[in-house]
Order: C-alpha cells, then sequence, then structure tokens
C-alpha cells in the first residue's frame, strides 16, 4: 500500500467512525481512538461539532502531574536510584526546564526512558494578553485540542511604572462546567472535562514561565467547579504546596466553590489551611434558586451549616462572593440578610459588580446601587470590598477566552445559538 492509499483509507476510516458515533452518542464531547498504523500513530478527537486529530505522543502522561512518590516508584521500576527524583523534580519545578533532553545531569539513557513514557508538559500556549506589570491571560491547548485559561493579576498593577509586588494566578479546574449559572460564561457550553493534576498544577508553572515572575497566590476561580473534580484538585495542590515541587503556601491558595455541601465538609477535614471563597451570589433560596442551579440540591441554610462545620476546622476566614446583577439580586434587603449571615459567619463580603458576557443580557447595577448595598454590610460591622473601577473586567472574566476560541474552531457551538 502506498503512502497516499494509506492516508485514503485512514481519512475514511476516520470519517465513517466518526459518522457512527453521532450517530450513537449525538451528546458525546470527545472520543479518543488511536490507529496504531505506522504511517500515521494519532488519536481522533471528536466533538459534536468538529473532528480533529492529535499525535498520539500527546498522550503520554505529563511530568508536571507526577507526585514525588509516583516519580520514585517509576524510577525504582525502571531500576534507577532514587535520587534521581530529585534532581527530576529540580529540573521540572525549579529550573523550570524546556525539554527532557536538557536535564542535563542525567544519563542519556534515563532521559531516552523518560522521553519514552512521558511527556515534559500537559499545557500548551496558545495565547498570551496583556503585559507584564499588568493583568495577564493565558489561553492553554490542551493534548485533546480543547482550551483553558488562566489570569495573573498584580495586586498592584504598577500604573505609575512601579513593578508590581504581588501576583495572584486564577486558575480553571475543567473545561466547562455542569453547574449551569445563568450568568456565567464558564457554564454557557456545559462541561467536558476535568482537568487532571499536571493540567492544573501546569498553569502555575506555565504562568511563571510565561511571565518570568513568581506567582505569590493562587485562586481556583477559573473555568470549572473545582469541588466536582476533588482528587485531582488535591492531587494538584499537594504539587502546588509541595516542597520539592512550587512549594506555595496553602494559606496562600483559595478554592471557590458553587457551594457543593458534602465536598466543602470534606475539604474541611483536609490538614492543610487553605481558604474557602463562596459564590453566593444571593442571600435567600428565592433569589439564589434563580441564577444557581445548584441551590436546589444544597439550599442556603444546608450550605450555611457546612461552613459553620468548616469554621470550626479551619483558622482563615471564609469570602462570601456575591456578584451584584441589576434587578435579580442588588436588592437592599438581599443585603441585610447577608450581612446577618457574613456576621455570624465572621465571613468577608466581596462584591463584584457583574462583568458582562456575550450573549447573556445581565448588567451590573448602578453605582449608586453597589456603594449603598456595600454600605448596609459595613454598617453591620461586617468587612465588605467593592471593586467599581473599570479595567478590573479580565478578572472575573476567566471562561471568556476559552469560550471564544472553541466558539471561533467549531469545538463548541456560538452562544447566539444555545
Ligand atoms: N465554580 C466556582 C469557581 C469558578 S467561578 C464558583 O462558582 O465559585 C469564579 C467566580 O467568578 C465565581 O464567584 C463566579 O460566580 C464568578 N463569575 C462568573 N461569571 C461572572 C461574571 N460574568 N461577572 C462576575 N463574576 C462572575
Ligand atoms: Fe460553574 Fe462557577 Fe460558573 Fe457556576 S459560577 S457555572 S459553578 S464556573
Amino acid at each position: 500500500m502506498d503512502t497516499d492509499e494509506e492516508i485514503r483509507n485512514l481519512g475514511e476510516y476516520f470519517f465513517l467512525l466518526s459518522s457512527l458515533l453521532i450517530h450513537l452518542r449525538p451528546s458525546y464531547s470527545s472520543v479518543v481512538v488511536s490507529l496504531n498504523s505506522p504511517l500515521s500513530r494519532f488519536a481522533i478527537y471528536h466533538s459534536r461539532f468538529s473532528t480533529y486529530a492529535v499525535p498520539v505522543t500527546a498522550l503520554k502522561p505529563a511530568l508536571t502531574g507526577l507526585t514525588p512518590d509516583a516519580l520514585a516508584d517509576w524510577l525504582k521500576g525502571e531500576g534507577e536510584p532514587a535520587f534521581r527524583a530529585g534532581q527530576i523534580l529540580d529540573w521540572v519545578w525549579k529550573k523550570k526546564v524546556g525539554s527532557i533532553e536538557a536535564m542535563t545531569n542525567l544519563p542519556a539513557p534515563l532521559r531516552a526512558k523518560l522521553s519514552e513514557a512521558f511527556r515534559l508538559h500537559a499545557l500548551e500556549e496558545a495565547k498570551t494578553q496583556g503585559a507584564k506589570d499588568t493583568t495577564q491571560k493565558f489561553l492553554f491547548r490542551l493534548h485533546d485540542h480543547r482550551y483553558v485559561e488562566s489570569v495573573l493579576i498584580p495586586a498592584n498593577p504598577a500604573l505609575y511604572g512601579e513593578k508590581s509586588d504581588r501576583r495572584t494566578l486564577c486558575v480553571s479546574s475543567q473545561v466547562g462546567c455542569a453547574y449551569g449559572c445563568k450568568f456565567c460564561a464558564s457554564g454557557l457550553a456545559g462541561f467536558s472535562r476535568n482537568l487532571d493534576a499536571s493540567e492544573i498544577a501546569g498553569q502555575v508553572l506555565a504562568a511563571e514561565q510565561l511571565s518570568g515572575e513568581r506567582v505569590d497566590n493562587l485562586v481556583f476561580m477559573g473555568m470549572g467547579e473545582p469541588l466536582a473534580n476533588l482528587d485531582n484538585l488535591l492531587a494538584a495542590i499537594s504539587l502546588i504546596t509541595g516542597e520539592k515541587a512550587l512549594h506555595l503556601g496553602a494559606r496562600h491558595l483559595t478554592i471557590s466553590t458553587s457551594g457543593l455541601v458534602p465536598q466543602i465538609k470534606k475539604l474541611a477535614d483536609h490538614p492543610q489551611q487553605i481558604r474557602l471563597a463562596i459564590s453566593l451570589h444571593g442571600a435567600t433560596d428565592e433569589v439564589r434558586g434563580q441564577i444557581m442551579p445548584v441551590n436546589k440540591k444544597w439550599g442556603v441554610a444546608e450550605l450555611f451549616e457546612a461552613l459553620d462545620y468548616w469554621n470550626s476546622k479551619k483558622k482563615q476566614h471564609l469570602t462570601l462572593e456575591y456578584i451584584l446583577i441589576e434587578n435579580v439580586n442588588d436588592d437592599l434587603e438581599q443585603a441585610r440578610i447577608l450581612a446577618r449571615h457574613a456576621a455570624r459567619l465572621k465571613a468577608k463580603v466581596n462584591l463584584i459588580p457583574y462583568n458582562t458576557v456575550e450573549g447573556l443580557e445581565w448588567k451590573r447595577p448602578s453605582e449608586e446601587r453597589c456603594r449603598a448595598f456595600r454600605d448596609i454590610l459595613k454598617n453591620a460591622g461586617v468587612t465588605a470590598m467593592l471593586r467599581l473601577e473599570k479595567g478590573h473586567d479580565i478578572d472575573a472574566a476567566c471562561g471568556q477566552l476559552r469560550l471564544k476560541q472553541e466558539t471561533e474552531e467549531g469545538i463548541i457551538e456560538a452562544p447566539s445559538k444555545r
């Protein structure tokens, strides 16, 4: 069989298979099939809106997902000395090397074995927006041609030429989100898949490499519901906080959740002092239930009870996030109820005027209304933050860059058609 013929055959097989999958499982979001043709070792990914092939080499596990213990086990299995684990981790996480080949203190046969078994990184830079010392947005391509994004936000945006002194990275935990909050870009196209530990921890490593700066704080406020991906999240956290990997203090990590009660309790029992932020967005079941379907499963009373449990286990104060959406949840009575709950929980409140999302109708209230809402909280003795200035839209808009990219590439349907 000549090369052209093989490619044609493969093409036909590919087409048949795709049609069959559409026929069998119309809602399937992605399927992988590896074709062991000597010519084309690649896998076919098939979404409802497009089909593409990726090299099988991209499917090897990434070194950035391996805990020190897992790496030690692999080395043992290969008959390699244990001290190599430290060297490899040092290259990956501290020296932030660009290839396995560049790990020059490893013998060539070990580098060859590592390359055969692993890829170095799980993420490939697709797009970077923004400049150093300003808010930067990174769009990453995953091995199955899906996208996630991370946003690096300087604490002091260096408006007058000075260097920013602290940087917070907002990372994603899933491709899409199953929780379908009515105001959110991430939930717009539904849920595709969980990110694995290498894809979560890899965002921090990649952001440090691309920006050339150290990440000081981490917030799990990007795309996805982190507590719906708890095992991978905890594996990533052990890499992010691990001495041999990124070594960021647990106190510098904040997990944001829409309120998954059993997982909040489970995380409360976790020994590390991780911070928690709750996307509340409504102080009563009536208001919250209108915009957050998750509230039907765990109402506010159950949620607050889980937060009491959290407080009994952790030292750090909770944060309640409250997006202000005009005529939806900005009634001042909501502020009064919120103030009572926040005071009891000793939680601080973050008020976020709604950021417009393409394809959605919601709007932020007037500045006057936002201030009045905050003042009710402040007068009740609650620490409440309200950021009104423009230019921060990018902060909470995580999910939108990926939505745009995947829509353009036909991986997901355009928002207007949903
Ligand atoms: N799923 C988790 C974490 C990701 S969302 C959660 O819901 O907490 C991170 C934060 O961004 C949440 O508080 C979410 O409600 C908020 N958010 C989503 N869309 C927004 C928008 N258009 N404007 C402002 N904040 C938004
Ligand atoms: Fe999912 Fe959070 Fe967006 Fe709700 S706000 S859809 S839980 S990412």
